[in-house]
């Protein structure tokens, strides 16, 4: 039955930065296809919790701060210990720092490429080594944007995180398909999240922004919802290393 393939029942995902934005709307879309939660955040991410919850799966609270990779083999270990598996993981937090490239500090280089590409990297090396001894393989689903693929401007860390991002995410999945691991990026476009609230305050480039936008409007965290449960189900396990590009058709102008 090609439905029961999106089917996540029994499984156990981990959501980084799940807290809000599109994190929380993937950590809710998964719960709702059947999967149990691990949630990696910095705060409580309480109303995800209570989502999770009540959308009948279970979910268990996690904190780090993924700017140190430190953190990483405790939180596989408590992850493991919680339901004794773990099946999906979505690196999905991330930060952006705006400025213009001629005097963009080394901080705001730092502190962006540990967040959205040196954990993305390690956690999703602790997944593998996970999938592999558990058996049965996985799902990692790495979290890129369309500065994957464009440059943009004044944010030059992020776009050099971005673009390492797609590059590892195929990296990823050349080595460790065999082995029944899925590695595959969502793409998403201009989202109505705080990421992007700066963008949307200014009024030229919110202008500009829809211009281009075939779809008309912002995408929404929701829109996220079918594409991830797509990745992280049995109904893509034939799909590795591509991203799937979630933009209102942005890149196809
Ligand atoms: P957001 O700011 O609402 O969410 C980012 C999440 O990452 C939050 O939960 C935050 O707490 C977490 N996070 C940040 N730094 C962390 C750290 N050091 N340790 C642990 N968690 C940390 O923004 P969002 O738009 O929901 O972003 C989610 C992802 O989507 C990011 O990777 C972002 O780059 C990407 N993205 C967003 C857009 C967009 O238009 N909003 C477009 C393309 C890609």
């Amino acid at each position: 039955m090609v439905l029961e393939q999106f089917s996540l029942q029994g499984k156990v995902a981990m959501v980084t930065g799940c807290n809000t934005g599109l994190g929380q709307a993937m950590a809710l879309a998964l719960a709702q296809a059947g999967a149990d939660v691990i949630g990696v955040n910095r705060s409580a991410p309480e109303a995800t919790q209570q989502q999770v919850q009540a959308a009948g799966r279970g979910f268990l609270d996690l904190r780090a701060d993924l700017g140190d990779t430190g953190c990483i083999s405790a939180l596989m270990r408590d992850a493991v210990a919680w339901r004794g598996r773990l099946d999906i993981l979505v690196n999905n937090a991330g930060i952006i720092r705006r400025a213009d490239a001629i005097e963009f500090s080394e901080r705001d280089w730092d502190d962006v490429i540990d967040v959205n590409l040196k954990s993305v990297f390690f956690l999703a090396q602790a997944a593998a080594r996970q999938f592999i001894a558990q058996g049965g393989g996985g799902k990692i689903i790495n979290v890129a944007s369309m500065l994957s693929y464009q440059g943009g401007v004044r944010v030059p860390s992020y776009t050099a995180a971005k673009s390492g991002v797609l590059g590892l995410t195929k990296l990823m999945a050349n080595e460790w398909a065999a082995k029944r691991i899925n590695v595959n990026a969502i793409a998403p476009g201009y989202m109505e999240t705080n990421n992007t609230a700066a963008l949307r305050a200014d009024e030229q480039r919110n202008t500009a922004i829809l211009d281009r936008i075939p779809a008309g409007r912002w995408g929404v965290p929701d829109d996220l919802a079918g594409p991830v449960v797509f990745l992280a189900s049995a109904a893509s396990d034939y799909v590795h290393g591509s991203s799937l590009v979630v933009d209102g058709g942005w890149l196809a102008r």
